[in-house]
Parts: C-alpha cells; sequence; structure tokens
C-alpha cells in the first residue's frame, strides 16, 4: 500500500495536532514495580496470595539528578466495572 507524500503531510500534520492537544507533557520514564515486600508476616509471603503492586514510578532527570517519584497512575478496576454491572442487573 502506498501513499502519496501529500497524503503522509496530512497524516503527520493530524498526529502533531493531536499530540499538541495532550497537554501537560514532561519528559521521563514510567515503570511499573511488584513483587514481594521485606516483611516475612505480610500477606504477600503466604501461598497463593498476590504480590503486592503493581506501583507506577516516574522516573525523570531534572538538573543532572535523577528523580524517581510514585505515579498516581491505576490499572483500570476490573472491581468497579463487575459491580457497577451487577447494579445493572439487580435493578431488573
Ligand atoms: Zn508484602
Amino acid at each position: 500500500m502506498s501513499q502519496s507524500l501529500p497524503e503522509l503531510a496530512q497524516r503527520r500534520e493530524a498526529i502533531a495536532q493531536r499530540i499538541a492537544q495532550l497537554g501537560d507533557l514532561r519528559p521521563g520514564c514510567v515503570t511499573s514495580t511488584s513483587g514481594r515486600c521485606g516483611k516475612p508476616n505480610c500477606r504477600c509471603h503466604q501461598p497463593g496470595e498476590p504480590a503486592h503492586g503493581p506501583h507506577f514510578r516516574l522516573t525523570y532527570k531534572m538538573n543532572g539528578k535523577t528523580i524517581s517519584e510514585s505515579c498516581p497512575l491505576r490499572r483500570p478496576s476490573t472491581r468497579r466495572s463487575e459491580k457497577s454491572r451487577s447494579s445493572v442487573n439487580s435493578r431488573t
């Protein structure tokens, strides 16, 4: 599939406009961590229990220093959608 140069330029312009609409852009890298903690009594060390996380961290450089801070990103909650689905069912 071949695209002409004007078509590609138009597509590039459309993508650039969408990026410009994002706002609040900052350089950095978002990583997720999950695993078992150092407390032997914690539930994460019990068989069959899930590990902690994922916790998201934003890492970026400022004035030559690497800064890492927790990031309020959350995975979409499947529990909430299940709850709303069941409340819809109970109404009918
Ligand atoms: Zn733990």
